[in-house]
C-alpha cells in the first residue's frame, strides 16, 4: 500500500483487497467514517488506534439474551429477555429526584411491565404500538411481571445488537457507555471483518475445520450461538498459536542448524560422576542422558533445564561441561551474580583439580592483571572451563573453541544477553537453567524455541522447609528460636529487607543488623555478605560459612539465587513483604538442602492485600510450580520475569491458561507446515510477534 494515500481514499483503494495484519494496523480508526474524533479519543483509552486493534478488541464476556418464546415464559427471580408490543408508557412522579419509567408490553400470552430507573430521557424513544425487546431481572407482583431492565432494543431489527441474541460485553471506560461501544463495534465489525485476509493455507483450514477468518472475527464479537462462538474463538486462537509456533520453530531451526558434535574422547565425565558423594536421582540421570544425546549430535543443542530450587541442576550442568572438555572443547558457565558465579567456581574447582581440568573465574571484580592473564589463557586454549557473570559477554572475552555455554538462572538475564552469548560462539551448544519462576503451562510458550528437560523430583531424604510468618514486633521470639537451633549446631541466614532500589542503603542496613546480631549472639560468629564486598572478601565469608566457622550469615538479597550450604537450615527474611513471590521462594530454597529439613521465618508488616496473599502463598505451598502458578494469578502474565520480552504479551486472542491443549496441537501442526510457509506469512509473524522478529534476521 502506498503510504502517501490517506483517509477515505486509502479505504477505497483497499476495498476489493483483503488486508493482512500489518496493513490493517496501518489504517487509523480516525479514517473510518463510522468513528468521529471524540469517539476516537475514547477508543484510544481502550488501546484501540488502528483497524487491527478494533477488530481484535474482543469482548470480556457474553450474555445469553435470546428471546424467551413468550411473555408467559418469564420466570420470577431469573434474568429473562422478551419481546412485546408497547401498550402503555407511564412516568411516575419522582420522589427525592428519583424517576421511574414503566412501559407495558403485550403479546398473545399476556403482558409485562418493563421498568427503568432514573432514565427519563428514554420516554422519547418509546411509542405505543412499537415492538420492544427488554432484558433484565424478573419479578412478579399481584397483577403483572416486572422487569428491571438492563438493556433493550426498539423495533423489529433482524440484526438486534443489545437484546434478543448473544450479546458481547466489552471492557470500556466511564465516558463511553457499553451500549454506545457495542453499537459502534457492531457497525464496524459488520463492515470491516471481511477486510481481514486469511493467511492460513486452505488445506490447513479444511484439515482443522476452521471458520474463515472474517466469519470468525464477526462471530467472536456477535455470535449467532454458543457453538459458533466457540468455533470462532478456536479459529482465532489457533491461528495465533500456529503463527507463534512457526516463529519459534524458525528461531529454533536457525539456531540449531549451526551445530557441531561434542563426543567425549575420555572417561572424564564418568570420573566426575564417580567422585560425587551421592547417587543421582532418576530425573537427574534422565536429563544427563538427554543432554549427552544433544552434545553428541551435529545439531546445535538449545535446551532449557527446568527444576525447582534444590533439585540438583548444578551437577547436571557440570557433567555437561566435563563432557565437552573430554571432547576437546572449552565450556562456559554464566551466572547472574558474582556470589553465585563464585560458588559454581568453587564447586567446579573442587571436582576439576583432581581430574586435571583447568578452570577460571571471570567477574567484574578481578584485578586487571588477573583478568588479562585469564583472557589470554582462554584465547590460547589453556583454560578448559570458565565461570563468570555477564562479564563473559564482553567483547574482549575470546574463546579458543567454545563447545558449550551453560546459563544458570536464565530468567535473571534479558533475552538480549542470551542472544549475545549465542552469537559469541555460533556453534556452541547451549544449556539454560531455571528454577522455574514460570508455571508449566507457560513454559512451552515462553521458552518454546528451546527443547525442554525437567528435573521433577528432589533428592531423596529431603525433609522440606517449614515456613512461618511473624509480625515485625515479635522479632524477639525469633531470636529465642534461633538460639536453640544454633546450640544444636545449625547455621542460619538472616536476610535484610530491600530498601528502595538503592544498593548502598541495603548494605547499610545489613551492616547495622550484623552488628546488632553480633551483640545479641555474642557466643557465635556473625558474617556479612553483600554486593559491595570485593570478590576475595565474599569468597572468604562464603567459605567460612560453608565450613561452619560462621554460624549466622547476614546478607542482602544477593544470596537469593543458587547459594548452597547444606548445613544451613534456618533462613530469616526480614521485610518479607518487600520481596516478590518468586524471590521469596528462591530465598527459602537456600535451606532444607541437607537431610535435616529447614525452617523459613518470614518477618514483616504487609500493608496491602497482595502482600498478605504472597506471604500466605508461601505458608501454604512448598512446590515451586504451585508458587509460580499463584504468582501468575496475583501479578498477571505480563509481569512474570522474562516473559515480557518473549512474545508472550503479543497475543491478542490466546489466553495461556485456557488454551493449553490448543497450544500442544498447534505446535504439532506447526511442525507439519513449517516447510511450506511463504514469505507473506513470515512477514505476518514478524509483525505480530515483534519479539520473535530478530530470529528472522539471523
Ligand atoms: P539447584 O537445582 O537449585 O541449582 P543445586 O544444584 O544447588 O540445586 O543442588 C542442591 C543441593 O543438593 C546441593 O547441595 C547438591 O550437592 C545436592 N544434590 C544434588 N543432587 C543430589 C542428589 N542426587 N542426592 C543428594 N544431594 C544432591
Ligand atoms: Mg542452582
Amino acid at each position: 500500500m502506498n503510504v502517501s494515500e490517506t483517509g477515505i481514499e486509502k479505504l477505497k483503494m483497499t476495498r476489493n483487497k483483503a488486508l493482512n495484519a500489518q496493513q490493517l494496523g496501518m489504517i487509523k480508526i480516525t479514517e473510518l467514517p463510522q468513528i468521529g474524533e471524540s469517539r476516537a479519543r475514547l477508543l484510544k483509552k481502550l488501546g484501540i488506534q488502528s483497524l487491527l486493534d478494533l477488530l481484535y478488541y474482543l469482548p470480556r464476556r457474553y450474555e445469553d439474551r435470546f428471546l424467551l418464546p413468550s411473555l408467559a415464559a418469564l420466570k420470577p427471580g431469573e434474568v429473562g429477555t422478551v419481546k412485546g408490543i408497547i401498550s402503555n408508557i407511564e412516568e411516575s412522579p419522582s420522589r427525592r429526584g428519583f424517576s421511574l419509567l414503566r412501559v407495558e408490553i403485550k403479546d398473545s400470552s399476556g403482558s409485562a411491565t418493563a421498568i427503568w430507573f432514573n432514565q427519563p430521557f428514554l420516554k422519547k424513544v418509546f411509542r405505543k404500538g412499537l415492538p420492544l425487546t427488554v432484558t433484565g431481572k424478573v419479578d412478579r407482583n399481584l397483577f403483572t411481571y416486572e422487569i428491571a431492565v438492563t438493556d433493550y432494543e426498539v423495533g423489529n431489527s433482524r440484526a438486534p445488537v443489545h437484546a434478543g441474541r448473544i450479546v458481547p460485553i466489552y471492557g470500556t471506560t466511564e465516558e463511553l457507555s457499553q451500549r454506545a461501544l457495542r453499537r459502534l463495534m457492531f457497525q464496524c465489525i459488520k463492515t470491516y471483518a471481511t477486510w481481514a485476509k486469511d493467511l492460513l493455507p486452505a488445506e490447513l483450514r479444511n484439515r482443522m475445520h476452521l471458520l474463515p477468518l472474517s466469519e470468525a472475527l464477526f462471530q467472536i464479537h456477535f455470535p449467532q450461538d454458543f457453538r459458533v462462538l466457540k468455533e470462532a474463538r478456536q479459529r482465532l486462537a489457533f491461528e495465533e498459536l500456529f503463527l507463534f509456533e512457526i516463529g519459534l520453530l524458525t528461531t529454533q531451526n536457525t539456531i540449531q542448524s549451526k551445530g557441531r558434535r561434542h563426543l567425549p574422547k575420555s572417561d572424564l565425565p564418568k570420573k566426575f560422576l564417580a567422585s560425587l558423594q551421592f547417587s543421582l536421582t532418576p530425573a537427574q540421570n534422565r536429563v544427563i542422558e538427554e543432554i549427552e544425546q544433544d552434545l553428541s549430535c551435529e545439531r546445535r543443542m538449545y535446551r532449557l533445564l527446568q527444576g525447582d530450587v534444590g533439585c540438583g541442576k548444578t551437577v547436571v550442568a557440570l557433567h555437561a561441561l566435563f563432557t565437552v572438555v573430554a571432547a576437546g572443547f572449552q565450556g562456559a558457565l554464566m551466572a547472574p551474580t558474582e556470589v553465585l558465579a563464585e560458588q559454581h567456581y568453587l564447586a567446579l574447582r573442587r571436582f576439576a583439580a583432581p581430574l586435571n581440568v583447568r578452570v577460571a573465574i571471570l567477574t567484574g571484580s578481578l584485578s586487571k592483571r588477573e583478568r588479562e592473564d585469564y583472557l589470554s589463557q582462554l584465547k590460547e586454549g589453556q583454560l578448559d572451563i570458565v565461570v563468570g557473570t555477564h562479564a563473559l559477554l564482553e567483547e574482549q572475552v575470546i574463546f579458543n573453541n567454545l563447545g558449550l555455554i551453560v546459563i544458570d538462572e536464565q530468567h535473571r538475564f534479558g533475552v538480549q544477553q542470551r542472544d549475545l552469548l549465542l552469537t559469541k560462539a555460533p556453534t556452541a551448544d547451549v544449556l539454560v537453567m531455571t528454577a522455574t519462576p514460570i508455571p508449566r503451562s507457560l513454559t512451552l510458550t515462553v521458552y518454546g524455541d528451546l527443547d525442554l528437560s525437567v528435573i521433577d523430583e528432589l533428592p531423596s531424604g529431603r525433609q522440606g522447609v517449614k515456613t512461618y510468618f511473624l509480625p515485625a514486633h515479635e522479632k524477639r521470639k525469633v531470636y529465642q528460636f534461633l538460639k536453640k537451633e544454633l546450640k544444636a549446631g545449625r547455621q542460619a541466614y538472616v536476610i535484610c529487607p530491600l530498601i528502595e532500589e538503592s544498593e548502598k542503603l541495603d548494605v547499610d542496613a545489613a551492616v547495622k543488623r550484623a552488628a546488632e546480631l553480633a551483640g545479641e549472639f555474642s557466643e557465635y560468629r556473625v558474617g556479612l555478605l553483600h554486593g559491595r564486598l570485593k570478590i576475595g572478601e565474599k569468597e572468604s565469608v562464603m567459605d567460612a560459612f560453608r565450613k561452619g566457622e560462621i554460624q549466622i550469615l547476614v546478607a542482602t538479597s544477593v544470596i537469593e539465587v543458587g547459594i548452597d550450604v547444606p548445613n544451613a537450615s534456618i533462613i530469616i527474611i526480614e521485610g518479607a513483604e518487600r520481596f516478590g513471590l518468586a524471590q521469596l521462594h528462591q530465598l527459602r530454597g537456600r535451606v532444607g538442602r541437607g537431610t535435616a529439613g529447614g525452617t523459613c521465618i518470614l518477618i514483616g508488616n504487609p500493608q496491602t492485600q497482595e502482600a498478605r496473599e504472597r506471604i500466605k502463598t508461601l505458608l501454604e505451598y512448598q512446590n515451586g510450580f504451585q508458587v509460580a502458578e499463584k504468582d501468575l494469578l496475583l501479578r498477571g502474565p505480563g509481569e512474570l520475569m522474562g516473559t515480557r520480552q518473549h512474545g508472550f504479551s503479543d497475543f491478542r486472542v490466546v489466553d495461556i491458561f485456557k488454551d493449553g491443549p490448543l497450544l500442544e496441537k498447534s505446535k504439532e501442526i506447526a511442525r507439519l507446515y513449517i516447510d511450506i510457509i511463504n514469505q507473506e506469512i513470515k512477514d505476518e509473524i514478524a509483525f505480530r510477534f515483534p519479539s520473535l522478529a530478530n530470529c528472522f534476521k539471523c
